[in-house]
C-alpha cells in the first residue's frame, strides 16, 4: 500500500515515510492510495483488540517494511480495552463506546501509542535521539508524553498555553520528566502551534534535533481509531444482526475520518453523526456547501475547540463533492448550556457521569428525530473519562468524580514546567535545555 498527498495525488509514499513525516511534502495530507476492502473477510468482534487490530490494519501495512512488526505494534499499544456499556434507562437500543482507559484517559491515548510503537521500530538504534515536538490544547501532550516516556532514543517537548488548559491537563503534561519537556507557553494554543510550525521551517534546528511531529494528522494515529469502530461494529453487528450508527464527539475529525475509512472498508457501521460543540464550521458546511474555516471559540469542550479541522481534507478527498458528503455524515452544533444540561440529564437518567465531550455527543443524538433513534443501536463515543474535567462536571452532578487508577497515579506526581514567552528563540533555548536533562 501507498499513501499520496490529499492535495498532489501523485506524490506518493510508503507508510513508514508517511510515519516519519507525518505531513506530505506539499503540505497535503495522507491518504491510502486505494482504500481496502474487508467487505468479503470473515471477522468478528470477539477477540482482544490486539488481535483484531493486525488483521484489520494489514492491509495497510502491505509491503512496507514495518509489515511484520504489525502484530508486536498491536500488542503495545491495545494493551487496554474499549467496552461498550449499555446506557440504562433508555427505551432506545443505546450504548458508550469508552475510549478512555488508558494512561491519559482520553482516546487520543490508542493513537499516541500506536505511533509511538511504530516509530520506534523505525528508529535504527544507533541513531541519533529525535525530539518529537508537539503543541497541545490538552489531552494530545498528556497522550504523546505518556507514549514516548522512557522510551531510548527519542524526547518530547510539549507546548501549552499557559493557564488555558484545566489543572488535571496541565498535571498530565508535566508531571513527566526523564525525557519529557513540558514548555507553558505565554500564550494561546495559536501561538503553541505557531511556533512548532516555525521551529519545522528552520532547517538547522530541524536537523539538529531531529525534529519529529506527533499531531494529530498523522496517518499513524488515525489508522488505529479505525479498529476501534471496527471492533464495536463487529461485536453488535455479530449480537444483534444489524450496523450500529455511530455519534462521534469531534474537532479535528480524526475519529470521524476513522470511522468513515472502516466503513468504507466494509465493516458494519451504519449512521455516523459527528457532534461539534459551538465550533460550527462542519454542521455550517454540511447545512449550505460553503466551507468558511474560522477561528476557534472557548468552550467547555476544549479538545474539540478547532475552526479549521485539518482531516476536513481527507473526509472531501473521500467524498467529494457536498452532496457526496451530506449523504454519508450528518452534524450537529452543540453549544455550552446544551453540553451542561447534558451533563445532568444523562446522570439524572442513567446515572452516567461524562466529560463535556461525550456530554455534546448525547445532546446530538438527543436531537435526532425519534424514528431514527430507534431505527437502529446507537453508539455515543466516550472521548474522555469526566474525571479529567471535574472543574465542569461535579458542579452539575453535586458530586465527586473518583479518578480511573491511571490518571489517579498520574495526579499524584511531582510536576515539571518552563514559562516561555511565545517566541522562536525562547523555544529554541527550551529545547536545547530539555536537550541537556537526561
Ligand atoms: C481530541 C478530542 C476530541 C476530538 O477528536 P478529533 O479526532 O480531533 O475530532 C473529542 N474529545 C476529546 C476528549 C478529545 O481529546
Amino acid at each position: 500500500m501507498k499513501y499520496a498527498s490529499t492535495r498532489d495525488p501523485s506524490l506518493s509514499a510508503s507508510l513508514s515515510r508517511a510515519l516519519a513525516d507525518g505531513l506530505a511534502p506539499d503540505g497535503g495530507l495522507y491518504l491510502p492510495q486505494s482504500m481496502p476492502s474487508l467487505a468479503g473477510a470473515t471477522l468478528d468482534g470477539r477477540p482482544p483488540l490486539h488481535e483484531l487490530a493486525p488483521r484489520l490494519l494489514a492491509p495497510f501495512f502491505a509491503g512496507d517494511a514495518l509489515a511484520r512488526a504489525l502484530p508486536a505494534i498491536c500488542v503495545e499499544a491495545f494493551d487496554f480495552p474499549a467496552p461498550i456499556a449499555a446506557a440504562q434507562g433508555s427505551p432506545e437500543r443505546l450504548s458508550v463506546l469508552e475510549l478512555f482507559h488508558g494512561p491519559t484517559a482520553a482516546f487520543k491515548d490508542f493513537g499516541a501509542r500506536f505511533l509511538a510503537a511504530c516509530l520506534a521500530r523505525l528508529h535504527a538504534a544507533d541513531a541519533r535521539t529525535r525530539t518529537v515536538l508537539v503543541a497541545t490544547s490538552g489531552d494530545t501532550g498528556g497522550a504523546v508524553a505518556a507514549a514516548f516516556h522512557g522510551r531510548p532514543g527519542f524526547r518530547v517537548v510539549l507546548l501549552y498555553p499557559e493557564g488555558r488548559v484545566s489543572p488535571v491537563q496541565e498535571q498530565q503534561l508535566t508531571c513527566w520528566g526523564g525525557n519529557v519537556t513540558s514548555l507553558a507557553v505565554r500564550g494561546s494554543f495559536d501561538d503553541c502551534q505557531r511556533l512548532v510550525k516555525q521551529a519545522f521551517g528552520l532547517a538547522r534546528l530541524r536537523e539538529e534535533f531531529a525534529l519529529t511531529s506527533a499531531n494529530s494528522i498523522n496517518i499513524g494515529r488515525l489508522l488505529p481509531q479505525l479498529v476501534l469502530f471496527a471492533a464495536a461494529g463487529l461485536r453488535l453487528r455479530d449480537a444483534e444482526g444489524a450496523a450500529p450508527g455511530f455519534v462521534i464527539p469531534s474537532g479535528n475529525l480524526g475519529l470521524a475520518t476513522a470511522c468513515a475509512w472502516a466503513r468504507e472498508m466494509g465493516l458494519p457501521i451504519g449512521g455516523i453523526v459527528l457532534a461539534h460543540n459551538a465550533n460550527r464550521t462542519v454542521p455550517d458546511y454540511l447545512a449550505d456547501g460553503q466551507w468558511r474555516p474560522r477561528e476557534s471559540v472557548a468552550t467547555l469542550a476544549s479538545a474539540m475547540d478547532v475552526g479549521d479541522p485539518s482531516n476536513m481534507e481527507r473526509l472531501m478527498a473521500l467524498w467529494p463533492g457536498h452532496g457526496a458528503m451530506t449523504g454519508r455524515l450528518q452534524a450537529v452544533s452543540i453549544d455550552d448550556g446544551a453540553i451542561r444540561a447534558s451533563i445532568g440529564a444523562e446522570f439524572a437518567r442513567a446515572g452516567l457521569m461524562l466529560c463535556p465531550h461525550t456530554a455534546a455527543g448525547f445532546a446530538a443524538y438527543r436531537s435526532l428525530p425519534g424514528a431514527e433513534r430507534r431505527a437502529a443501536h446507537w453508539v455515543v463515543v466516550a472521548t474522555a473519562h469526566a474525571a479529567k474535567f471535574p472543574e465542569t462536571v461535579e458542579p452539575l452532578l453535586g458530586r465527586r468524580i473518583e479518578p480511573p487508577p491511571a490518571l489517579a497515579s498520574l495526579l499524584g506526581r511531582p510536576s515539571f514546567k518552563t514559562r516561555i514567552d511565545a517566541g522562536i528563540d525562547a523555544l529554541e533555548a527550551g529545547i536545547r535545555e530539555g536537550a541537556c536533562t537526561p
